[in-house]
């Protein structure tokens, strides 16, 4: 589904998603240009603490119809503890985008680039090339469930696991399809039916069959506790992984974690349908202790770019940047702070967009 005709709405956010979403931009505006897709952004000031302040809220009443008509949402980052709480902030934006919008895959890939110090010893670039998966909307995050017997010594709480089968075989779905897309064309699955007896193994089930329907591609599967292990041990293992909602959330950080810095890791918040705008962004917060000093290292936003440029239909486009990415980490004085280089976050970003072919 490629659409020439682009519309995204950009929302920096707070603290250094100002400084790092014009650098997305200004990449995406460069590889448009050069790829003839024609890319219109309208830019929105709420989603973050500033706004909060002056309105009460995190968002307008009407964001839904604001940016509901776009084709993609290119987003900062949000919070700023010291104005406002973070589950205030996080719940009254991200959390909306993904629960309005149905983004119901958390996608992050894990892959160690040049130039990027690997806390993994011994691991070169090509080592760690990995997608992670996660399913973003059920599972071991449900609301349901209460306390019983409050206050007195027999005192108990339990929140249960919900798992669908439109819910578990659509994420499960997406990373089979994922996985036919890459080299490798492997697919893993983190479970814990040995533990978890009603759950887990429903889950374990739904991949088997829908295993049948896609035999070109090598399914295994691994319990969370060894697969953790596994990923610091043997990243070379992996391609796609794919997990429900609580074991994503493990995997999803420290997948990027073993890959190296935090400052260049992307994340994508997806409805693969495209019914509804997906979301894309750097895995990096709103870092207050180094905001409005102009370092902060605007390659996880390039990369969030690239992604969004993927989902979009723009397979092309997307790869362009993620070999300019790869040329200007190989060069040590483009390089931001957190790698070692002196390069400001302008100057790096500018140098990506420079780099592209
Ligand atoms: P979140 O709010 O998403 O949970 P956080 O606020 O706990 O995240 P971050 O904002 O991601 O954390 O920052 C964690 C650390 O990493 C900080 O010390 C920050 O300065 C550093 N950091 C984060 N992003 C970048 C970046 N793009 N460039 C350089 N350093 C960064
Ligand atoms: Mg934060």
């Amino acid at each position: 589904m490629t659409d020439n005709h682009l519309k995204i709405a950009v929302i920096p956010g707070d603290g250094i998603g100002k400084e790092v979403v014009p650098e997305g931009l200004r990449v995406l505006e460069a590889v448009a240009k050069r790829h003839n897709i024609d890319m219109r952004f309208d830019e929105f000031d709420f989603a973050s603490c500033d706004y909060f302040q002056k309105h009460g809220q995190m968002m307008p009443d009407d964001w839904k119809e604001q940016v509901g008509g776009h084709d993609a949402l290119f987003f900062g980052a949000v919070g700023w503890p010291e104005t406002v709480p973070d589950h205030v902030s996080l719940w009254g934006s991200l959390i909306q985008f993904r629960r309005e919008f149905d983004q119901y895959i958390s996608l992050r890939p894990a892959r160690l680039m040049p130039g990027v110090p690997c806390p993994l010893v011994g691991r070169e670039p090509g080592d760690i090339d990995m997608m992670i998966v996660r399913e973003n909307t059920e599972g071991e995050y449900s609301s349901i469930g209460g306390k019983m017997f409050a206050g007195t010594p027999r005192e108990v709480v339990l929140q249960e696991t919900v798992m669908s089968r439109i819910g578990v075989d659509r994420v499960l779905k997406y990373a089979f399809e994922l996985a036919a897309t890459r080299p490798r064309a492997k697919l893993t699955s983190a479970t814990k039916s040995n533990g978890i007896s009603i759950t887990m193994p429903y889950w374990d089930e739904r991949v088997a069959e829908m295993a049948k329907d896609y035999p070109g591609i090598s399914v295994d599967k691994y319990h969370i506790d060894i697969l953790t292990a596994h990923f610091v041990l043997n990243p070379d293992k992996f391609d796609v992984v794919v997990a429900s909602n609580l074991f994503g959330d493990i995997l999803s950080d420290l997948g990027p974690a073993c890959a190296g810095t935090i400052g260049i890791a992307p994340s994508g918040n997806i409805n693969p349908e495209r019914e509804f705008p997906s979301l894309f962004e750097p895995v990096h917060g709103s870092a207050p202790d180094i905001a409005s000093q102009g370092i902060a290292n605007p390659i996880g936003q390039i990369w969030a770019g690239a992604m969004m440029l993927d989902h979009l239909g723009h397979a092309e486009a997307a790869s362009d940047i993620m070999r300019a990415i790869e040329r200007i980490l190989s060069e040590p004085a483009m390089r931001t702070r957190d790698l070692g280089g002196q390069a400001d976050t302008q100057m790096c970003g500018k140098s990506v967009a420079d780099a592209l072919d």
